[in-house]
């Protein structure tokens, strides 16, 4: 392995950050937190319950209803929230180790991507607010309607490992941006980054209380977050399985607002007229293998014209050695570790289960050590697959591409719709007319056309079906944590 920029570790802090301060769980419990890099263990984290999530929401109400960050100016706001971004730049070293570190994703991509991509997403919503304006409506001379957006109040985010401080920065920033309050439950299997990015916060000047951090269990403190009676909206992302019992709990206590994004196994559409075989070919693997292929987005399901599908595989395959996992800490790594045992327990079940359905196993299927104690498992490649085969039904969250081949337009679109999923899918063709038929056709929330991985802040992320509710980015998010207001003033006609 290259040496990395810095062989000290970061600071591996589990306390939980309430109301401006780094404590412990109330009742002391704690968790340890091992990597998935090489087995070490990285600290005790606090294991937050139902009274540490009860005094993160009372000191978000707190500093919700005392209109601490809510009234500052638009402009105070905006000046925390870019200072902010800035210090997370200026931590992005530290910030993409501790992420490598905790979850096993190369250090190279949680720099470029993750760190990069948090920061951007903070920045935009903290520069959107001084620009975004309400409205007058068109009423009858003698009234002034005006449609207000108003802060929801306390918002609680639950969030899963495998993009910890992107996924939590595509919630917070927005939700602080409209002036919320925010309690925020990171995933158990990967909490340091975000209490890290709260830390930030505070020494931006977001004042005490406006951004809690409680780490802990989904069954503990991530339903004592959803069930809350003070918490206004619940902003999750992760399975769908979870999806499903955040709705019901929202419904079952306050009937709080919430907004869901879950997972995918996003069908990838190659036609014989694709305008490069060699870039979609590229497109195809990198980014399924992206992530270690744990992306809610990943194109799991590659539906490849018959005519093509030899050659399209045999290119495929001389990219595969690219892929192989090695240390995420080296610069040079693209495929790093899966998060821990039991996700890697998983995803060879996968494998064992893809084989046994009588798929063709072309590339991968082993786990292995690069680094010794490490969870790694080769890029997999399936070939034969059908439809209606577990792999290409269920979502692996792994590095396993499942190859179905299809005849005409109407069989790839039939297939590719066929799914419980509809977060993302891609088209290439150089047919613009077909590439827009498709693409409509598509039951999709994103619809890439001829490219999958490129990506902006500027555009909605989220799914149909169960791929969730609602959206993330955009000047679209803002919806989920806001409340429209509408204030009729009845005027008198003088003349
Ligand atoms: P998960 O659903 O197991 O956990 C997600 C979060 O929910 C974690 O913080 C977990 O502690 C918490 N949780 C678990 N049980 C809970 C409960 N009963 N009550 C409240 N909270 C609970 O998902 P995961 O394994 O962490 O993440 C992988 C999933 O996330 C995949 O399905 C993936 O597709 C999805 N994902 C979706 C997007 C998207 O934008 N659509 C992005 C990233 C990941």
């Amino acid at each position: 392995m290259t040496t990395t920029p810095s062989e000290t570790l970061p600071a591996f802090d589990g306390r939980a950050l309430i109301d401006g301060q780094r404590v412990w769980a109330r009742d002391g419990q704690t968790y340890a937190k091992h990597s998935p890099v090489d087995g070490r263990l990285l600290a005790d984290v606090a294991r937050g319950g139902g009274a540490d999530i009860d005094a993160a929401v009372a000191a978000a109400r707190a500093a919700f209803e005392d209109g601490r960050w809510a009234r500052q100016a638009p402009a105070a706001r905006k000046r925390v929230l870019v200072r902010w971004a800035e210090l997370i730049l200026a931590h992005a070293d530290e910030l993409a180790r501790m992420e490598t570190l905790d979850m096993g994703k190369p250090v190279r991509y949680a720099r470029s991507v993750d760190v990069h991509s948090a920061a951007n997403c903070i920045r935009w919503y903290g520069e959107a607010i001084d620009k975004v304006y309400d409205e007058i409506a068109p009423t009858p001379r003698t009234a002034l309607a005006l449609v207000t957006r108003e802060p929801v109040g306390v918002v609680g985010v639950i969030v899963p490992w495998n993009y910890p401080m992107l996924m939590a920065a595509w919630k917070v920033g927005p939700a602080l941006a409209v002036g919320n309050s925010v309690v925020l439950k990171p995933s158990e299997k990967s909490p340091f980054s975000a209490l890290r990015l709260a830390e930030l916060a505070l020494e931006a000047g977001l004042p005490p209380g406006v951004f809690n951090v409680v780490p802990g269990f989904g069954p503990e403190a991530g339903s004592a977050l959803a069930l809350h009676m003070d918490v206004d909206a619940i902003a999750f992302t992760g399975s769908t399985r979870v999806g499903k019992q955040i709705h019901v709990m929202a419904g079952q206590s306050n009937l709080k607002r919430a907004w869901t994004e879950l997972g995918g196994k996003s069908p990838n559409l190659v036609f014989a007229d694709c305008p490069d075989l060699d870039r979609a070919v590229q497109a195809a693997v990198g980014s399924v293998f992206f992530n270690q292929g744990e992306s809610c987005n990943a194109p799991s399901r590659l539906f490849v014209e018959a005519s093509i599908k030899e050659a399209f595989l045999e290119r495929a395959l001389q990219l595969v050695p690219r892929y192989q996992p090695a240390d995420p800490r080296d610069p040079a790594t693209v495929m790093g570790a899966i998060v821990d045992r039991q996700q890697l327990g998983t995803v060879m079940r996968y494998i064992e289960l893809g084989q046994a359905e009588g798929a063709r196993l072309l590339a991968g299927g082993q786990a292995v050590e690069p680094v010794p104690g490490g969870c790694y498992v080769q890029p997999t490649i399936f070939d034969g697959v059908h439809n209606g085969m577990t792999i290409a039904r269920e979502e692996i969250f792994g590095p396993v591409l499942s190859v179905i081949s299809f005849t005409d337009p109407q069989d790839a679109i039939r297939q590719a719709n066929d799914s419980i999923y509809g977060l993302q899918a891609a088209v290439w063709t150089r047919d613009l007319n077909k590439a827009h038929a498709v693409a409509r056709a598509l039951r999709a929330g994103t619809v890439h056309v001829n490219q999958y991985d490129e990506d902006d802040i500027t555009v909605p992320f989220g799914g149909f079906r169960q791929s969730g509710i609602g959206r993330d980015k955009s000047l679209h998010a803002l919806d989920k944590y806001t409340e429209l207001k509408t204030t009729w003033i009845r005027l008198d006609d003088p003349f």
